[in-house]
């Protein structure tokens, strides 16, 4: 009897005790991740045609190990109407998130700025393939990395959309605070 009632007093304090962990998710509590934490991939917008950086070449396609991509491309309108440099534009994008293993080599071998190591982390989901993300996901993701991080390309030169200015072999230069902030030319 007096085992029981020890016993039952032990519980009891347990019970009453704060917990000396974190209850999970709890958006106040969470810690920011370091500047150079590398998330999921996400694809970027360029702020300055407005339209993705990306190109659908499907050279990240061909290079990520866990063959977790696909993508497409089409013509580009905006290249007709000579308001953008990129004749082909993404059409299509897909990633499976939940066979992305965070490697970068997408990154790596991207000759065209459109895509990066977010710091999205948090995308567990309860169906089993739930974590497919399309081209709007990816570009969800990709604004609010660059409004977050103030990201700009490597090779604004190369890489801009902006069309090349008659007589100058450059493309023109970036607006001021172009890609730092979420814009309002951006599709929901
Ligand atoms: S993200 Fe880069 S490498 Fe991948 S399809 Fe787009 S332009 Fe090509
Ligand atoms: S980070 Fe690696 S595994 Fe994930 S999509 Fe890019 S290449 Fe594929």
């Amino acid at each position: 009897m007096i085992g029981f009632i020890e016993g039952l007093v032990v519980t009891l304090k347990t019970a009453l005790r704060k917990p000396v962990t974190d209850e999970y998710p709890e958006p106040e509590k969470r810690r920011q991740v370091e500047p150079r934490y590398m998330g999921f991939p996400a694809l970027l917008w360029d702020y300055d045609v407005p339209e993705p950086y990306c190109t659908g070449c499907m050279v990240c396609v061909r290079a990520c190990p866990t063959q977790c991509m696909s993508a497409q491309m089409t013509d580009n309108p905006k290249y007709a109407d000579e308001q953008s440099r990129r004749r082909k534009i993404i059409e299509s994008f897909e990633i499976n998130l939940g066979r992305c293993i965070l490697c970068g080599i997408c990154v790596d071998v991207c000759n065209f700025d459109a895509i990066e190591m977010s710091h999205e982390h948090e995308l567990s989901k309860y169906e089993r393939n739930g974590n497919r993300v399309d081209l709007g996901q990816l570009m969800d993701m990709g604004r609010k990395f660059q409004g977050d991080t103030g990201w700009s390309p490597s090779n604004p030169a190369k890489n801009s959309g902006v069309p090349v200015a008659k007589g100058s072999r450059r493309a023109a230069p970036r607006r001021a605070g172009a890609g730092s902030a979420v814009g309002s030319d951006a599709p929901s």
